[in-house]
């Protein structure tokens, strides 16, 4: 089936006890056995909860992955992955990265033993492991820069490393990982997977049996789950997303062409501008570009900040609704400002998180912003 008709049906069956075509939410922390071990599949809520089961279930069906798990958080399901390694591995990330993952890496796993180190996202001979390399990690396209990796490239050369991929700013509907040789797909489901900015959450897809029993064990061991009605705001979500990424792409394209003819704009960092270092590898490995516009203001970021009115200055992306951020001070504040300006990201980079409001409405509020600035 094509990936609307799994989205909207993949997990979700009508209620056996009463016919509703809504499944119910399962507020429920334990289930009961009949005698000792004697139950209907279901335990403990830490372990497991039927409507995080249907949500996983969907999760993994969009990827094309055999197992999905639902995480409390994007940094969640970072950090489960991670546990995966022991002390002496190494792992070659890109070094345009979300912050937060940054800060897992440098601030909590590096004391455990864990080395990083950070290449070059569009070049795919850096991300050649070593024989201590165990983790490929891969944001594409990257946060904030917007830079693409070749995952399939990356992949060929993995050796016996795992590929993960970073698939939050894609999403599931717009690439597909795993068919392209990754082993590990991880998602901030609070982002374009949730897309209405009212639920935090994170997602992990596999096809290895392996690496889902050792996760899950390792999820129901330490516990960062979602909540039953957090894992039901998701699903529901998730049967929009086809639609709502083709109209984010829409938007996107139109707001970064008029971008780039602007006198307040100094680069326009979108993968579906010709001039984009990535736009061959995002036209073949993406659906579509998305919905993820950064530029460099030349003006006053203050006077932009104070004029904008569509576009709300806020963290995080992927909802509904547009969002403006700025990187150096907001989402990559945990990255030392050297390593931040060698990486790219100036202080007048502003990120753009194109909602699916009118793009005319969306162009005039920045025309008149940039205007302004
Ligand atoms: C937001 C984000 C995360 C972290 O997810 P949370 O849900 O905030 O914990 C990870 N990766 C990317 C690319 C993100 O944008």
């Amino acid at each position: 089936m094509k990936f609307p008709t799994r989205a909207i049906h993949a997990g979700q069956d009508p209620d056996p006890s009463t016919g509703a075509v809504i499944p119910p939410i399962y507020m429920t922390s334990t289930f009961a056995q009949e005698t000792p071990g004697v139950h209907k599949g279901f335990e403990y809520s830490r372990t497991d909860n039927p409507t995080r089961q249907k949500l996983e279930t969907v999760l993994a069906s969009l990827d094309g992955g055999q197992h999905g798990l639902a995480f409390a958080s994007g940094n969640a399901a970072t950090d489960t992955i991670l546990k995966l390694l022991s002390p002496g591995d190494h792992v070659i990330a890109g070094n345009d990265l979300y912050g937060g993952t940054y800060r897992i890496f440098e601030n909590v796993w590096r004391h455990w033993g864990i080395d990083f180190t950070y290449v070059d996202p569009n070049n795919t001979a850096d991300f050649k492991p070593t024989d201590k390399t165990k983790l490929i990690w891969l944001e594409t396209p990257t946060n904030p820069l917007i830079k693409i990796t070749d995952i399939e490239a990356v992949a060929k050369q993995k050796g016996d490393a795992l590929v993960v991929v970073d698939n939050t700013f894609a999403s599931s509907y717009l690439q597909q990982p795993l068919a392209l040789g990754a082993d590990i797909v991880v998602y901030s489901s609070t982002k374009y997977l949730g897309g209405h900015s009212d639920v935090v959450g994170g997602a992990v897809t596999t096809s290895s049996d392996e690496i889902h029993e050792r996760l899950k064990f390792l999820q129901n061991a330490v516990g960062p789950v979602p909540s039953p009605f957090d894992s039901w705001l998701l699903h529901r979500s998730l049967k929009t997303l086809h639609l709502r990424m083709e109209a984010h792409s829409n938007n996107a394209q139109a707001v970064a062409e008029f971008l780039q003819g602007n006198a307040k704009v100094d680069h326009v960092y979108y993968p579906g501008l010709a001039h984009h270092p990535g736009h061959d590898v995002a036209k073949n490995q993406m659906k579509r570009f998305g919905g993820m516009v950064s530029f460099e203001l030349n003006g006053s970021l203050n006077a932009f900040s104070k004029s904008i009115s569509l576009f709300t200055l806020a963290e995080s992306l992927g909802g509904i609704e547009s969002l403006v951020c700025h990187p150096s001070s907001m989402t990559h504040a945990s990255i030392p400002r050297d390593i931040r300006i060698a990486n790219g990201v100036k202080d007048n980079l502003l990120r753009l998180s194109v909602g699916v409001e009118d793009v005319d409405d969306l162009i005039t509020d920045l025309e008149q912003a940039l205007s302004n600035a």
